[in-house]
């Protein structure tokens, strides 16, 4: 059975994991050290080598990103890190961040170096106080080091709570003040990014996944995971299980082997359904139990890795239910910048509900499909797609599920026994 293989998570049971003496005491900044005494070039090589891609969703290899930075061109560079986390179900960075903030703040400097750049900007979702309290406390204790301050600067940025925000361009807008809604590309951020200056957005997780590359190397890095999907990361299971939480692992994992380590499905229930990669990610079912857990695996059966967020559902799950609730979301953090997603996701909605309480025929099934097909692809970006894949997935696996409940006048599950979305994180 695969192994945990904790690198990121590695001392997060030590109490004061999160403070500047905790991450020196286990060689915290000694990958700077090097770092920084290393070509920046080099550096972008290394991250390269070491396969290591974006553990935001996309898996876009992060030294290629890096790269893309023009050097020599005489303007000022940014880094921007993600760290607006907020599909539902994914709770990686924010307890990363709350159990680590400096490997995060070590991964900037790092960064920086690589790009040619001298600002860091954090962008975190403003609901989290205690994860901005942390990292702040982090970022202040690291200029009073001198950590900070001598060649890189870390500004924290606190989001008003939206879920667009997480899409880089958007993400972008928000950050110089502007409502955040997602930008047409070309030019893309490494050209023209903040303040239209090229600009390297990456997510938590792939920033902290840094620090241990330079200091074990790109060979050590790639000894982990699949032919294409490198390394460690972290997986989030949450719902119907024994022992939710976050478990470290190579990628290529199966939710088999994951399931066997967190006690499996609640006692005296089964799998259903669950999630790969978030809410935005077609949905499988107890067949897919044994799909490799990387990014061509999860592809090859249908699928999204996406933020590898593991939502498990038991048989007392309505599935209709769950995916109307879905939905809802989606239409709530429509940006409304285009037709297909503002509009679509309303009536998405409105038949949803309708079949869920057992109103209509099954004709609004085709209904359903027919504006899924008119969103996906259709729009502006991946919200509205992401929108779209549950409802597609769990008529593909459940359609009888969505029939019994026009023949039955309304859900067939009894709403005491269902305890939809218990543990899931949102
Ligand atoms: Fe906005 Fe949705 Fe269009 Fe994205 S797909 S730009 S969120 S309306």
């Amino acid at each position: 059975m695969t192994k945990l293989a904790p690198v990121l998570s590695a001392h997060w049971d030590e109490k004061d994991s999160f403070t500047l003496e905790a991450y020196k005491r286990h060689g915290g900044y000694k990958a700077s050290e090097k770092a920084l005494a290393m070509d920046p070039d080099a550096v972008i090589q290394l991250v390269k080598d070491s396969g290591l891609r974006g553990r935001g969703g996309a898996g876009f290899p992060t030294g290629m990103k890096w790269g893309f930075i023009p050097q020599g061109d005489n303007k000022d560079h940014y880094l921007v890190v993600n760290a607006d986390e907020s599909e539902p179900g994914t709770c990686k960075d924010t307890p990363l961040l709350m159990a680590n903030p400096h490997v995060l703040i070590e991964g900037c400097i790092i960064a920086c170096h690589a790009i040619r750049a001298k600002h860091a900007f954090i962008y975190i979702r403003g609901e989290v106080t205690h994860v901005v309290r942390r990292v702040n406390q982090a970022i202040a204790d690291a200029y009073a080091a001198e950590i900070l301050g001598k060649g890189v600067d870390v500004v924290l940025h606190i989001g008003a709570g939206a879920y667009i925000c997480g899409e880089e361009t958007a993400l972008l807008d928000s950050l110089e003040g502007f409502r955040g809604q997602p930008r047409l590309r070309p030019p893309f951020p490494a050209i023209a990014g903040l303040y239209a200056r090229p600009t390297v957005v990456n997510n938590v997780e792939s920033i902290s996944s840094v620090p241990a590359i330079v200091m074990n190397g790109a060979e050590w890095y790639q000894s982990m995971g699949t032919e294409k999907s490198k390394g460690t990361t972290l997986y989030s299971l949450s719902g119907h299980v024994v022992n939710p939480g976050q478990f470290e692992a190579p990628l290529g994992i199966t939710l088999r082997e994951i399931l066997e380590l967190a006690g499996g499905v609640r006692k005296g229930h089964k799998l259903k359904f669950w999630t790969p990669g978030g809410s935005s990610t077609p949905l499988f079912t107890d067949e897919h139990l044994d799909v490799p857990l990387d990014y061509e695996g999860v592809a090859a059966a249908g699928s999204m890795l996406g933020t590898k967020a593991l939502q498990i559902f038991d048989e007392t799950t309505c599935v209709v239910r769950a995916v109307l609730r879905w939905t809802e979301f989606y239409k709530h953090e429509s940006c409304g910048k285009c037709t297909p997603c503002r509009e679509g996701t309303w009536w998405l909605v409105q038949i949803l509900r309708d079949l869920e309480a057992g109103k209509g025929t099954e004709a609004d099934l085709a209904k359903l499909l027919d504006l899924c097909d008119n969103i996906m692809g259709r729009s502006f970006c991946a919200l509205g797609d992401g929108a779209t894949s549950p409802i597609t997935s769990s008529i593909k696996y459940f359609r009888d599920e969505y029939i019994a409940h026009l023949t039955n006048g309304g859900c067939p599950f009894d709403p005491v026994a269902s305890t939809l979305f218990v543990g899931a994180g949102a």
